[in-house]
């Protein structure tokens, strides 16, 4: 999962940031509307987050450009804006949903869940791949019942593999789920993420199996 987020007041994104990369979500964070649109043209992203007031350009017109260009990337507004026209404005050109300023990050973290889950899962709350579970509301993977300790990194690599299991993972899609805007990652730090998920996972019996050249596959229980 790829987010965008766009807010400019630093202590807060840095807040945002290292929340979300804790539930295994990667974030780039980017301070100007230019910077944003930059982003948005290089990179997939699952949903975007977007401060209205950013100093260079207003984020309404950011959404406008979005949907006017036909992207259907979700986006939650975040806004310090407290008139009702301003947010009403907002949905009307195309944004997902608004939270105001200031909010519980509680808040903000439910409603990304949400969006999230209504794009990917279907509202399946768990994913049961044999002896793992993936908690699509809270993101925790579990072995056996019991929760399993990962790095970000980690669990990031394993969502993608467990929502695609039975089925080839490509290495460069792995490089993008760990990758962020300010730290790129190589082919050989995937390749060490997967040898420590490989000893956390042998207990349970789950394999990732590596398919040469290409990248991997968690195998279907049987
Ligand atoms: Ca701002």
């Amino acid at each position: 999962m790829r987010l965008l987020l766009a807010e400019d007041d630093e202590q807060l994104s840095e807040a945002l940031n290292s929340v979300l990369q804790h539930r295994g979500y990667r974030v780039d964070c980017v301070r100007r509307g230019q910077d944003a649109r930059t982003a948005l043209d290089c990179v997939d992203y699952d949903l975007m987050l977007l401060d209205l007031g950013l100093p260079d350009v207003d984020g309404l017109d950011v959404v406008r450009d979005l949907r006017q260009a036909g992207k259907k990337l979700p986006i939650l507004v975040i806004t310090a804006r407290e008139t009702i026209d301003d947010r009403i404005q907002g949905l009307d050109l195309g944004a997902n949903d608004y939270i105001v300023k200031p909010f519980d990050i509680r808040e903000l973290e439910a409603r990304i869940r949400a969006f999230l889950r209504n794009a990917q899962w279907e509202n399946q709350p768990e994913i049961l791949c044999g002896r793992l579970a993936l908690d699509t509301t809270s993101r925790q993977i579990f072995l056996d019942r019991q929760e399993l300790e990962l790095t970000p990194r980690e669990s990031a690599v394993l969502q993608a593999l467990i929502m695609r299991v039975g089925k080839l993972v490509h290495k460069q899609s792995l490089i993008e789920q760990v990758s962020s805007w300010d730290s790129e990652v190589t082919e050989n730090a995937v390749e060490i993420v997967i040898h420590r998920l490989r000893k956390k996972l042998e207990s349970g019996g789950v394999n990732i199996r590596t398919v040469r050249g290409f990248g991997y596959l968690l195998e279907k229980p049987e």
